[in-house]
């Protein structure tokens, strides 16, 4: 199954990811989490992008595009995975889609996980992972991009015939429980 875990920033995709990943056996790829530790490990990647991260911004559709598609490259992915993280815009989600395209492969789903701004701001300030871009300013920048750039990737997705809406309030249990009952159908 090749899934794509959508949604803001705070929305519970990397905690649902590696959820679905343990119980489906399927290998997630978390696009931030290649870059915290591209950082954290200072490669040029790294070196490159931090500020960025910092900032709450975007990296670049191109360092990106490339990025995935050299990882999704590894055999471990050849037969499913969960994107986390990816596609963030538009051009982003074109080019994953041109690599299926090229590949014969299908989407299984995108599971769009839908959760109130109000709600996200509380949960990245209280969940103390002590990330560069979890104060109150970074946060409102990263909703800001989410809802300038990410956003359309929803309307793309939505033509395509494979998104389903998540409700995303609630426990990681009941979320985790929605998100079973639409992979399992
Ligand atoms: P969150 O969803 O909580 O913002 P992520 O770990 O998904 O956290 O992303 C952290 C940061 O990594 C983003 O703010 C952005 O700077 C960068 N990033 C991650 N994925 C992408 C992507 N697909 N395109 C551009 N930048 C990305």
């Amino acid at each position: 199954m090749r899934i794509i875990l959508f949604g803001p920033p705070g929305a519970g995709k990397g905690t649902q990811a590696k959820l679905i990943e343990k119980e489906y056996n399927i290998p997630q790829l978390s696009t931030g989490e290649m870059f915290r530790s591209a950082i954290k490990n200072q490669t040029p990647l790294g070196i490159k992008i931090k500020d960025i991260l910092d900032a709450g911004k975007l990296v670049p559709d191109q360092t990106v595009v490339e990025l995935v598609e050299e990882a999704l490259n590894d055999e471990k992915f050849l037969n499913g995975y969960i994107l986390d993280g990816f596609p963030r815009t538009v051009p982003q989600a074109k080019a994953f889609e041109e690599r299926l395209k090229k590949n014969g492969k299908k989407l299984h789903s995108f599971l769009s996980l839908e959760v109130p701004d109000e709600e996200l701001m509380k949960r990245i300030l209280s969940r103390g992972e002590g990330r560069a871009d979890d104060t109150p300013e970074k946060v409102k920048v990263r909703l800001e991009v989410y809802n300038e750039e990410t956003a359309p990737v929803l309307n793309y997705y939505k033509q395509q015939g494979v998104y389903r809406a998540i409700d995303g309030l609630g426990t990681i249990e009941e979320i985790y429980a929605r998100i079973k009952k639409v992979l399992d159908n």
